[in-house]
């Protein structure tokens, strides 16, 4: 009988490898748990976690064999770590080699929405450019001040990529950083009085809930532009979405939201506003790593090793 679970939706080649390495079992969420046999459940030593939405306590108690929650990716905020621990369940994660792609699609989507990318690409294909001449003019982005909340691993990659592009750094976190000559920020609203971007790249999780509140996104104001990369819980929408309407905020571009794939759908219609489907490390290559990572976890575990990228 198997000893590993994999739940969430996988890649063909992520579940061809799962399959061939562990002999894996599939189930599409946590809530398949309850179709399993009480003997299936039982034999289960690991789970192969993929997906956003919860895995606490009551799919814990499902597995008493479990041992080992290796999630697919750094956040790992949909996993209760702490109702983990509890049972001396080690939770892992895929830290660092996402930390490109994820940067990258920040700085792209910081880029696509100042230089109105996608709406000049209709433009030019939609014929409006051979008709009506010239794009409107657009907002200059290189050079500006942009503030960066959450300098852990994928946020320094950002700053690196903004100061490349000539812009003065801002950061907060927690703590004060090492960094080339950054400005600190003690508290996220002082951060964004100070820039003209502010870029999210924080954890998810309660502690973090809304740390984007309407103080913050007013402090950024009618020329500001907030991106987001890190989760839609770190964001206060409902300010956020109030902000757009009446133009308090400049405008907002996210790759992350509150209840996603179904989205608020004044999403999709309001006019200062750039969308990513959640797509940060969404590139063929890095996808391989994560999941060769998660399955270095399981494996691990399995073979009584050390875990490679222990969370707990
Ligand atoms: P990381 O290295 O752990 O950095 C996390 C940052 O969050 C640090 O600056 C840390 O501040 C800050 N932080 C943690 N707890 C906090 C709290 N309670 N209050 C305020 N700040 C807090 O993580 P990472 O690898 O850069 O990943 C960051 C996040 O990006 C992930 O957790 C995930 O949610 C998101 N992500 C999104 C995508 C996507 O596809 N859009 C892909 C990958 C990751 P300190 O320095 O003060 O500790």
């Amino acid at each position: 009988m198997t000893e590993t679970l994999a739940i969430g939706p996988y890649a063909d080649t992520d579940a061809v490898a799962l399959t061939t390495d562990f002999a894996a079992k599939f189930i599409a969420n946590p809530a398949a748990l309850a179709a399993l046999s009480e003997a299936e459940r039982a034999g289960i030593k690991a789970v192969a976690y993929k997906g956003h939405l919860p895995f606490g306590a009551a799919e814990m108690d499902m597995l008493p064999a479990l041992g080992v929650i290796a999630n697919y990716g750094v956040g790992y905020d949909a996993i209760d770590v702490k109702a983990a621990s509890a049972r001396g369940i080690k939770v892992t994660n895929t830290p660092d080699v996402l930390n490109d792609d994820v940067a990258d699609v920040a700085v792209g989507l910081l880029l696509m929405h100042g230089r109105k990318m996608i709406a000049a690409s209709d433009w030019a294909r939609l014929g409006q450019w051979a008709e009506k001449g010239e794009f409107p003019l657009n907002r200059k982005i290189s050079g500006g001040r942009a503030g960066i909340l959450g300098l852990g691993r994928i946020g320094r990659e950002i700053a690196d990529r903004l100061a490349a592009f000539k812009c003065e750094i801002h950061y907060f976190a927690r703590s004060e950083k090492e960094t080339p000559g950054w400005t600190y920020h003690a508290d996220p609203v002082s951060l964004a009085e100070a820039v003209d971007y502010l870029v999210v790249a924080t954890v998810g999780g309660e502690a973090t809930k809304g740390i984007v509140s309407k103080e913050v996104i007013d402090a950024l104001g009618p020329r500001g532009i907030l991106v987001n990369i890190s989760r839609g819980t770190t964001v206060d929408e409902a300010a956020l979405i109030t902000a757009l309407e009446s133009g308090a905020l400049g405008g907002a571009a996210l790759d992350v939201f509150l209840n996603e794939p179904k989205i608020d759908p004044r999403f999709y219609t309001l006019p200062n506003v750039t969308v990513q489907p959640h797509q940060g490390s969404g590139t063929v290559e890095t996808r391989a790593e994560m999941g060769a990572l998660q399955r270095r976890n399981v494996a691990a575990h399995l073979g009584g090793k050390p875990l490679e990228t222990l969370v707990n």
